[in-house]
Formats: C-alpha cells, sequence, structure tokens
C-alpha cells in the first residue's frame, strides 16, 4: 500500500506513540487533582505547552489545547461575537469548511462575512482586503496554507492590513504547522489553528494560539482547563504525544522538505515523460509534498477508486468533502478550465514516503489514463 494522502492525515510518529501510552496506562492521573499521582500528568500538560509554544515562538500561556482544527477554527471566528457588535468578519472563497461553515452559522445570527475571492494560483492578493477591509471589520481569517493546492498565503501582509483597520487576524495553518517554519509574531497573527493529525501526532487533538491580550470569549464553559476558556479534563496523551510530534517535525523539517521536493520532482517527470496533458493547481510558493493537478479529460474520483485497486491512497478534493463529487469549492474559486477540472487529484507526500512510491504513484495514472 503507497499512503499519497498525507494532507488528510498522517500516521502516527512511533516516539509520540510510545509518549501516548505511558500517559494511557501508567501515568493516567486526572491532571486537575492534586495528590501525586496526577503530579506526572499535570507536569507533561505543562511542559508539553512550553514545548509547542516554542514550535512556534509563542508564549506557554497562549497556546490552549483543543480537539483539533475544526474546533480551533470555530472558536477563533465565533469566540468574537458578542451581542450589540455586529462588526464584520471577512474571510476567504478557499478556506477549510471549518472556518467556512463557522462563518455561515454567525451570518445566520447576524454577523456580517465578506468572501474574498482568490488569483488563478489561490492567493488571497492584499489589495482584495484592502478593497473590502473598513473601520467596522472585527475579525480576518485567511489559512496559511491551503489544505488541497497547497498555497502558501501572504498572511504577514494581510495582517499588517488588518491590523491598520484595527481589526483581529486568524489564520488556520492546520495544513502548515509541523511543515514550514511558524514564528507567530513575524507572521503578526493575532490566533493561529493547530491540529496534530497533520504532523503525525493523533487525530482529536490540537491547539489554538491566542496572542496574549486579545479578548476572546470561553469555548467551552465548565472546570478551570485551559486558564478557564476551554473546560474539560484535558487529553494529556494526545497532547504530550503532540508535543513530541511537532517537536520532531520541526527538529527535522529542513530535511524532510528536501525530501518531499525530490518526490514531488519524480513524480512530474514521470508524468512529463508520459506525455501527460495536465495543469498544476496552486502558487510556486507552496506547501512541499502538495501535488494537485487537474488532467484534461480524467474524472479524479474514477481515478481515486482505480488507484485505490492498486493500493495507492490519493485524494480528489479535500478528505472532508470525499462525499461531494463535484468540482470543489477551491478549484472552482481558481477558475481551472472545464476540460480539465473533473479530473483534479491531490496526491500529498509525507516523511513515510519514498521517491519510488512518487514514481509507482505517477506510473500508475499513467497506467489508468492509458498513455502509454
Ligand atoms: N483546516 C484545514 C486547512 C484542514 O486541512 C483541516 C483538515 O483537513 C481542518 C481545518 C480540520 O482539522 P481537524 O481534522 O483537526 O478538525
Amino acid at each position: 500500500m503507497i499512503y499519497a494522502d498525507n494532507a488528510a492525515t498522517t500516521q502516527l510518529d512511533i516516539d509520540a506513540f510510545e509518549k501516548m501510552k505511558k500517559f494511557l496506562l501508567n501515568d493516567y492521573g486526572n491532571a486537575s487533582q492534586l495528590y501525586s499521582f496526577s503530579r506526572a500528568a499535570k507536569k507533561a500538560l505543562k511542559e508539553a505547552r512550553i514545548t509547542i509554544a516554542d514550535c512556534i515562538c509563542a508564549l506557554p500561556e497562549e497556546i490552549y489545547f483543543t480537539s483539533g482544527g475544526t474546533e480551533s477554527d470555530n472558536w477563533a471566528i465565533k469566540g468574537l461575537q458578542t451581542l450589540g457588535d455586529d462588526r464584520a468578519t471577512i474571510t476567504s472563497k478557499i478556506e477549510h469548511h471549518a472556518v467556512l461553515n463557522a462563518c455561515a452559522a454567525t451570518e445566520k445570527l447576524g454577523f456580517p462575512v465578506a468572501y474574498l475571492s482568490v488569483d488563478e494560483h489561490g492567493v488571497v492578493l492584499p489589495e482584495t482586503l484592502c478593497d473590502v477591509i473598513t473601520s467596522k471589520t472585527k475579525l480576518v481569517s485567511i489559512m496559511l496554507a491551503n489544505n488541497e493546492i497547497g498555497t502558501i498565503e501572504p498572511v504577514k501582509e494581510l495582517a499588517k492590513i488588518t491590523h491598520a483597520h484595527g481589526a483581529l487576524f486568524h489564520t488556520d495553518a492546520v495544513q502548515a504547522v509541523g511543515h514550514i517554519p511558524i514564528d507567530v509574531n513575524a507572521l503578526g497573527v493575532d490566533m493561529l489553528s493547530a491540529s496534530g493529525h497533520k504532523f503525525n501526532a493523533p487525530k482529536g487533538v490540537g491547539f489554538l494560539y491566542i496572542r496574549k491580550g486579545v479578548n476572546i470569549n470561553p469555548y467551552a464553559d465548565g472546570g478551570a482547563q485551559e486558564f478557564g476558556m476551554r473546560a474539560g479534563t484535558e487529553n494529556v496523551a494526545a497532547i504530550v504525544a503532540m508535543a513530541v510530534a511537532l517537536k520532531k517535525n520541526c527538529a527535522n523539517m529542513q530535511e524532510t522538505q528536501k525530501k518531499l521536493l525530490r518526490m514531488e520532482a519524480e513524480f512530474i517527470q514521470t508524468l512529463d515523460d508520459a506525455g501527460t496533458d495536465y495543469i498544476r493547481n496552486g502558487f510556486a510558493n507552496r506547501m512541499p509534498g502538495n501535488i494537485n493537478i487537474s488532467i484534461r479529460g480524467a474524472n479524479g474520483e474514477m481515478l481515486l477508486h482505480r488507484l485505490d485497486l492498486k493500493g495507492i491512497c490519493i485524494s480528489t478534493g479535500s478528505a472532508c468533502d470525499s462525499v461531494n463529487t463535484q468540482v470543489s469549492h477551491v478549484i472552482e474559486a481558481i477558475g481551472v478550465p472545464d476540460a480539465y477540472a473533473q479530473g483534479t487529484i491531490r496526491v500529498s507526500f509525507g516523511t513515510m514516503n519514498s521517491e519510488d512510491d512518487a514514481k509507482t504513484v505517477a506510473e500508475g495514472i499513467i497506467d489508468i489514463l492509458g498513455i502509454r
């Protein structure tokens, strides 16, 4: 089996798993309890917060553990709204549904939302934000890296424009954390969402970075966990595993990037040598390992199933969209021509893949297309 859908999820890192086991089977005390048995859990939680904060140049008290990217996005978007304040949110048309649907929910409650268009590479051009933003804007939420086409957005510039208008900036960095260097201060973001399972940590754990001083409502009311902002007994095992995986990914980042770029080159070369007629989607500045292509006259879903029969896992769009056979909102937003759009697939390589895998996946596609 070749798993080439790492933008959907990743394999759990073995060291993260070992650490997790310890907190599931041995040191399973509730981190909020006062007796000595809980001390290991409490200490591990504190250390995990420090490790994670270090990886994104934040302060430990700015890291709030959540159940993943969807929760972090919902919190950032819905948490700023208060009764009687109808200032607007601005987002883009190519956000993940965790952001788009959270925005749609706030619209239903009467909070206005504007959706920015992107260029043909999926880039939110700063001038499009300048055209829409006013002093009545409360929040701008633009993703750091797109989950389908991998485009890295000019977040630093967008955050600067946002602050000049007195609004706050949130970025969904679920695809980026653990894969490209992140410094929340250099980016100038006020909130940043991350999800463990995208960087070899377990599923169902993530975090929201909230800059000190940002006034946001709690996500869940209850106990005093997460500084009283997100109540509920902490998932210590998953949190410590997330810290291990993130630290490891950050330490190996440069080496991994080089490896992924070699896989990309192998894949593209194999397709090109066979004379495949395709468009590569996304911006040149994109997530390493992400290859989103639209093949002329092909059907993405048919390709996915035929590759599955060969033991190869890829995606047609985002995984969360896999029941939907229509052209994805991202492919539509970047204006891929009709003759190509239906033949869109996303191949996303990860640390567990090799250049041989890249060649095999490309050859599988060529074989199914019958162009050899
Ligand atoms: N945001 C982006 C960009 C994603 O790619 C995903 C997952 O695919 C999410 C949010 C949702 O994250 P989670 O699966 O942790 O809820």
